[in-house]
């Protein structure tokens, strides 16, 4: 593992909120690509496909442009379309929802647990359920797992196509098991990234066989398998998209997936000592979710007492060189959303996005970065 951030990073440097950790192995990956005349979707994208489904005991694992068209085209694959409604967290990024409104259906905001449990509600789900609802969207939040024994005991009771939006959860072992498709992000800022891309995990194998022609306009063969004679033809059997992954990314991902548990496991290590720090030094800020919750740990979320002016501590971070933000402005009360969901209230998930303040969390810190953030906020709180 490349420690980058950290031999570059001198006292007073800026501590970004994540930092992709790319070194030699990724740029020798690149060049053998470009190097080896054929660049778009080959063998490369199969190998990281098999390599990412082993990873996650998967039985197939399709790789794709991004989280976004992962997640449309998983809700395309399950025929999901106008007049269905699909529950989705509005604690969330706005591609969660907005892959719902793609393919025509209506999404419908569901509150999350609580605000130190902030996983979308089944029992607020099972509320918001209609004779339209066809699925449900959950969002493994910061890298935590919800519980999905309930969840697919709630979407088999119901009849719901259950999709996890796994996009933190990364190298989780729990992700994808016990749903009909979850979708990964390799996004800069996700636990590993291909720049752009995305894959998604499925134990069906007619939806993976699905997938794969919506992956790329329907087709039934591939440029590859033309060029090679295996096929001098094409028929189109379905609407389909452009939503590839090509070989210079599946070629990162495979040196990132390789590095995937160290940096996991760095970043476990680093939460375990914030989460101490805040027990001892600041009880008034709270931690999401237990200690022992199993986590590949993509966020480090705290949730400031009522009474703090937020935008004043991240500026105060900011001139000490700390980067922060926040995950997620609730995405029902977007302006878009608005025009739509103007009569939804969501309590707990608004009261968490207006008290959320997500700190430095990546594999190339040190205790002393961490130390380091949770003195100032001691300072600035006291
Ligand atoms: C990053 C992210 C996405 C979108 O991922 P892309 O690969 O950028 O399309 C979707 N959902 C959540 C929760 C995310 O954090």
């Amino acid at each position: 593992m490349s420690p980058q951030g950290e031999a570059q990073r001198t006292k007073g440097a800026l501590l970004s909120l994540s930092d992709p950790m790319l070194g030699e192995e990724e740029r020798q990956a690149v060049i053998r690509v470009l190097e080896s005349g054929w660049i778009t979707m080959g063998d490369r994208v199969s190998e990281f496909e098999k390599a990412f489904a082993a990873r996650h005991d998967a039985s197939a694992a399709v790789a794709v442009s991004s989280a976004t068209a992962g997640l449309h085209m998983a809700l395309a694959g399950l025929g999901i379309g106008p007049g269905d409604e699909v529950l989705v967290p509005s604690l969330s990024f706005v591609a969660t929802s907005n892959a719902v409104i793609y393919t025509g259906a209506r999404p419908v905001f569901v509150d999350i647990e609580r605000v130190d449990a902030p996983h979308i509600s089944i029992e607020d789900a099972a509320r918001k359920m209609t004779d339209r609802t066809r699925a449900v969207i959950v969002m493994h939040y910061g890298g935590y797992t919800c519980d999905m024994t309930r969840w697919s005991d709630f979407a088999a009771r119901h009849g719901l196509h259950l999709i996890e939006d796994a996009a933190h959860a990364v190298g989780h072992p729990q992700a994808g098991r016990h749903s009909r498709a979850a979708v990964f992000s390799f996004y800069g800022n996700k636990n590993m990234t291909t720049a752009e891309g995305g894959m998604i995990i499925t134990g069906d194998a007619a939806l993976n066989g699905r997938l794969r022609l919506l992956r790329s306009h329907g087709m039934t063969t591939n440029t590859l398998d033309r060029v090679r004679g295996h096929a001098h033809s094409y028929d189109v059997t379905m609407l389909g998209f452009n939503y590839r992954l090509d070989e210079i990314r599946a070629a990162i991902g495979l040196v990132q997936l390789d590095r995937l548990p160290a940096a996991n496991e760095k970043r476990r290590a680093l939460t375990k000592q914030y989460r101490r720090l805040f027990r001892e030094r600041l009880p008034s800020v709270a931690v999401p979710f237990g200690d022992d919750h199993e986590t590949v740990a993509h966020l480090m979320s705290i949730v400031l007492p009522p009474s703090a002016d937020r935008a004043e501590i991240m500026r105060r971070l900011r001139d000490d060189s700390i980067l922060t933000s926040i995950h997620y402005p609730c995405i029902h009360l977007f302006s878009y959303y608005q025009e739509f969901f103007a009569g939804t209230h969501l309590p707990h998930s608004e009261s968490f996005s207006q008290r959320e303040l997500t700190l430095p969390l990546h594999p190339a810190m040190t205790e002393s970065d961490v130390n380091h953030v949770v003195s100032k906020l001691c300072q600035i709180l006291s």
